[in-house]
């Protein structure tokens, strides 16, 4: 088997990481705390600085926050390999870009959307005019999503909607709810659902936010009472949303910061030389365990990818790679503490703080990173079934 890219490829790559390095923020890099894998340090929950906007409106400029999306549509119709260097030279840096409008809802709308909603959604997408929030869960329904009850009662043109979100990653900083409804409460539980995209200014919502164990504003609760939201805004056919969603928590799971694994594991090597840790024989058996598994993700990083290009669909490997990209989440953060001893521990701020405070945050973060997107047990279940063909559990 051959693991080389082409030359397009790894031309493409070199633009990208050349770009990168021209384009984002001076420090943006070593400044960033966000964590490989954590959820609660995404440097664009808490507002992004002008020049980082400016850098995300550059990318979209170059055609590169839709990159797999036909021409049509305003995306570059490039290959799933090309987004997936893409993703991987942009996490490396840890820059901001992609989000839940990109990498999520354009590929959903793709798949299950009609040609009006398309053509009305994508290129504005890829053009980064509107950031969208995931709103699938709430209060009694996270792993259990079909027991959803936010309700959508028909009035003519229109859906009203009731009920409450909650765990609402970014749902402050975003113009659209991208959002799972009971359009009919007597099918059986996942028959009368439906995915809907709803205005974050329609009157009868609010956001309150929920503070992160890091400390930071990066999820809200959401309330909904009687907003009105026209039925046009709903992705492909009502009642049928369940199935697209299931498709899009796919797109999710291949979301992984994959070069971020890389940047932060190098970042601590380079610790362990520097504080002179590198003769101790646990020390170097630690780094070399954490060295396999990052390239173990690896290879399935770039698998699901060849397998997109293939019209393949990775339902299995995507929930292998969301399950061992954030177990490595927290075994980087707990082996970097235990290397490190108390200095991991110090915070942003001080001239001992290693990693310029990223340890200490991750350490808190990666937890985040087993449960959103559906937690560890989940993905286990969708391997055993899926995979190996047991019962649901
Ligand atoms: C940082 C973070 C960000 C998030 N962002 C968003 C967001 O933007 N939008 C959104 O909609 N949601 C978001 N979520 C919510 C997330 O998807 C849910 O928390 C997750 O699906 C688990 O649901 P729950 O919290 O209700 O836990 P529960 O479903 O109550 O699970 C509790 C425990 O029981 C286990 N469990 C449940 N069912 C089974 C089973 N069948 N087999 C084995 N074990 C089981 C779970 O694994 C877990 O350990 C976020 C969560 C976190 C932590």
């Amino acid at each position: 088997m051959d693991f080389r890219f082409s030359n397009q490829e790894e031309a493409f790559c070199r633009e990208v990481d050349e770009f990168i390095r021209k384009e984002l923020p001076e420090h943006w890099t070593e400044e960033c705390l966000y964590w490989p894998g954590g959820y609660g340090s995404i440097p664009d929950f808490e507002g992004l600085s002008s020049a980082a906007e400016e850098f995300r409106r550059k990318l979209a400029d170059k055609g590169w926050l839709a990159l797999t999306c036909p021409r049509e549509y305003g995306g570059g119709e490039r290959s799933q390999i090309e987004q997936a260097i893409f993703q991987e030279r942009m996490s490396y840096y840890r820059a901001p870009g992609p989000g839940v409008a990109t990498l999520i809802a354009g590929p959903t709308i793709l798949q299950f959307g009609s040609e009006k909603t398309k053509r009305e959604w994508l290129p504005r997408i890829a053009r980064a005019e509107i950031r969208f929030w995931l709103a699938y869960s709430e209060p009694n329904a996270g792993s259990d999503l079909a027991a959803i009850k936010t309700s959508a009662v028909d009035d003519g043109d229109d859906l009203i909607i009731n009920g409450q979100k909650i765990w609402s990653s970014g749902a402050h900083v975003s113009d659209y709810a991208w959002m799972l409804v009971r359009t009919n409460p007597d099918a059986r539980a996942h028959k009368g659902i439906s995915l809907i995209m709803v205005d974050n200014r329609s009157k009868g919502i609010t956001i309150r936010p929920l503070i992160n164990i890091c400390g930071f504003h990066s999820y809200n609760e959401v309330f909904f009472d009687d907003v009105r939201v026209p039925k046009s805004n709903i992705v492909g056919e009502m009642n049928r949303g369940w199935y697209y969603v299931m498709s899009a928590l796919d797109f999710e799971r291949l979301v992984v910061p994959i070069g971020n694994f890389k940047r932060t594991f190098e970042e601590l090597v380079q610790q362990v030389k520097e504080t002179k840790l590198n003769d101790n024989m646990l020390v170097r058996d630690r780094l070399a365990e954490l060295a396999i598994e990052i390239d173990v993700a690896y290879m399935f990083f770039w698998q699901t990818a060849w397998m997109l290009d293939r019209g393949l669909q990775p339902n299995i490997e995507a929930s292998v790679l969301k399950l061992i990209s954030t177990q490595l989440s927290q075994k980087l953060a707990s082996t970097a503490v235990d290397i490190l001893g108390p200095y991991g521990e110090l915070e942003h701020g001080t001239r001992w703080t290693p990693l310029n405070g990223r340890l200490c945050t991750g350490y808190l973060d990666c937890i985040s990173a087993l449960v959103g997107a559906g937690t560890s047990e989940i993905q286990r279940n969708i391997i055993a079934m899926r995979g190996l063909g047991l019962p649901w559990a």
